[in-house]
């Protein structure tokens, strides 16, 4: 499982409702700065006023959701291959250990990006556009003008968990800002 952060809605499906690993034969790959940040030190207790998206909450439900996987938890902390012809790639920002998978080489890659966009419609053309989500919105920000670039000028396709339909995306620069033209992957990996 290689998780782009520990943000409940990117981690959470990894146990059952009553806390058991739904992936029982499961290896658990993440960056060292989301085990460090969301499961270093005290949990606490979330108060009833708190977001869905405070610390407090995250906090919780990502030691919840990584609990059983503990002994089989891998971390990287730089860009590195996590498995055959998938490299793990540091876009730290949304939080501090934010990353994507890129999955095979040259034009035929796709990058699978988390949360580098949570509004295609309005960050494509304002990369500059952050969201309360964000834990650093500067580096948040020149993660997504760093990648929309390199995206633009290779022709990768990215694949984010808030782009639209299907989920996989061109990254075309227009005027000052981008476009994200939905598309398909039909890249393999181990050919
Ligand atoms: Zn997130």
């Amino acid at each position: 499982m290689l998780l782009t952060h520990l943000h409940l809605d990117h981690c959470g499906g990894l146990i059952d409702g009553d806390g058991t690993a739904r992936f029982p034969n499961a290896e658990v790959v993440v960056h060292a700065a989301e085990v460090d940040h969301w499961l270093g030190g005290e949990i606490g207790t979330p108060s009833d006023d708190d977001p869905p998206w405070a610390e407090s909450v995250t906090r919780r439900g990502a030691a919840a959701a990584v609990a059983p996987y503990r002994d089989r938890l891998r971390t990287f902390d730089c860009e590195q291959l996590v498995a055959p012809d998938i490299t793990a790639v540091p876009l730290t920002g949304h939080t501090p250990g934010h990353s994507g998978y890129r999955v095979g080489s040259g034009a035929d890659a796709i990058l699978v990006v988390g949360d580098i966009v949570h509004v295609p419609a309005v960050q494509g053309p304002r990369p500059d556009a952050s969201v309360i989500f964000d834990v650093d919105p500067d580096a948040a920000v020149d993660a997504r003008r760093t990648l929309f670039a390199e995206a633009d000028r290779d022709g990768i396709r990215i694949a984010g968990a808030h782009t639209e339909f299907p989920g996989v995306t061109l990254v075309r620069r227009v005027d000052d800002g981008y476009r994200l033209v939905p598309d398909l992957w039909v890249g393999s990996i181990g050919a």
